[in-house]
């Protein structure tokens, strides 16, 4: 098929190839309708130092590429092609000398699926819940609460997003009005790790079009807002052979199997680590604080939305396509495909190594001086990370490093910046 003739016939002039970058922002290169065939066969070169800078657009003082190195190459990957005009976008894989560049986070995420399906078997499932606000000239767009029915009596926002994910096959399970005013969730079905990374990138780039044609903002922060909830990118995971889930068994009293138990008790072993790629941005950890549903302990819990990882409650008749673990440390921040590779190579260190997990922790945890807390900001999450040398070495060690160096730049930068808060409290002191 040739991509071009379908984009003119939608009337679409520019294909938007698209990456992720280790600093976890959309980023991507326009391709002209007239000659996109010839780029999707030869890809578009990008400069190596897009992966060295900081979210400020600078080139980060530690990051390892300059304006001296070498192209890599976008090259991509047409099963991702999305259409909803007036725009297009397609994902890429960044290829270095014909080869999978070795820092491009997509390619790692697929590489490590490849690879465990051709050891083990294993076919990795995952669905995102996407927190974000709509937002209106800074403030939140609408005051409706929790569960607000009139959040959707006139809602073209919302109603033209799941519209056009529908578009691109994206299955929208539940869309919700979330506890923050102008917040929402939307939950997609579970797929295959590859795609499911992806849609998380298409979905964030249908919201942000359709707010920006109403004069709004798609918010992705994970705390925008002083006193509202925070956003979260809760994971949902299981492990299939063929059509059966490996971590149902119905004969244990959550529901989990032998394998499911070691692959907990893995994301628990590195779960400091794991911190820093889940939740990556020094706004993340005003999101993770006692209270606000999102997680502060390094637990595992039946159905207890207070712990790291909440294990859905089973019902009777519950099938085994229902049972799953749920990673709830994330936020929208997050690069996907860095988040799905760390976690998988995490829990599968669990069960390569036959771990077992402690109790689960079934009252509100945050309160329990007894469990082990999560990081509580960037640079200790960073530094844990850093430590990590087993993880390190199961998702890459290049692409952790340049991933640390990245993001001590971030840290570094704003540990010099004075805050608003900063001037209230202390101008008089
Ligand atoms: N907004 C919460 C978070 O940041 C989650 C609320 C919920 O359980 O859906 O993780
Ligand atoms: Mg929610
Ligand atoms: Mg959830």
């Amino acid at each position: 098929m040739q991509v071009g003739q379908e984009l003119k016939e939608k009337g679409i002039d520019i294909l938007r190839f698209t990456w992720v970058g280790l600093d976890g922002y959309i980023r991507a290169k326009g391709a002209y309708v007239d000659h996109v065939d010839e780029m999707v066969k030869t890809g578009i070169g990008l400069t190596k130092a897009m992966f060295s800078f900081t979210p400020m657009d600078t080139l980060s003082p530690y990051g390892s590429f300059g304006p001296e190195d070498e192209d890599v190459f976008l090259v991509p990957d047409l099963s991702t092609l999305s259409i909803f005009p007036p725009s297009a976008m397609v994902i890429c894989n960044l290829y270095s000398n014909g080869k999978p560049w070795e820092y491009d986070v997509r390619s790692t995420l697929k590489s490590t699926l490849d690879k465990i399906r051709e050891e083990y078997g294993y076919e990795f499932k995952s669905s995102f819940e996407i927190e974000f606000y709509l937002v209106k000239d800074k403030k939140p767009y609408d005051d409706a609460r929790c569960f607000d029915p009139s959040a959707f009596y006139n809602n073209p926002v919302v109603s033209e997003i799941a519209k056009l994910l529908d578009d691109n096959g994206i299955d929208i399970l539940r869309v919700i009005k979330e506890y923050g005013p102008g917040q929402y969730e939307f939950d997609i079905l579970h797929k295959e790790s590859l795609r499911s990374a992806d849609e998380v990138v298409i979905f964030k780039e249908i919201a942000r079009q359709v707010a920006t044609k109403h004069g709004i903002e798609a918010n992705f922060m994970p705390k925008p807002f002083n006193k509202l909830a925070g956003s979260g990118l809760h994971l949902n995971l299981s492990i299939w052979k063929g059509n059966s889930n490996l971590f149902f068994d119905d004969k244990d009293k959550l529901g989990l199997s032998e394998i499911a138990y070691s692959f907990i008790a893995g994301i628990i072993e590195h779960a400091k680590a794991l911190t820093a790629i889940a939740a990556p941005t020094i706004n993340s950890y005003k999101r993770l604080v006692p209270g606000s549903w999102a997680p502060t302990k390094i637990a595992y819990g039946y159905n207890n939305k207070s712990s790291m990882l909440r294990i859905p409650t089973p019902y009777p008749g519950m099938s085994s396509i229902d049972r799953r673990i749920e990673y709830r440390v994330p936020d929208p921040s997050t690069n996907p495909y860095l988040l799905l590779t760390a976690i998988i190579q995490a829990g599968m260190d669990g069960i390569e190594r036959g771990l077992k997990p402690p109790s689960p922790v079934n009252e509100n945890a945050y309160y329990r001086k007894d469990i082990e807390d999560l990081p509580r900001n960037l640079r200790e999450a960073l530094n844990e990370l850093n430590k990590d040398s087993t993880l390190k070495e199961k998702i890459g060690n290049k692409i952790i490093d340049e991933f640390i160096k990245v993001k001590t730049a971030e840290v570094e930068e704003y540990e010099s910046y004075v805050t608003d808060w900063e001037y209230e409290v202390y101008r008089k002191l």
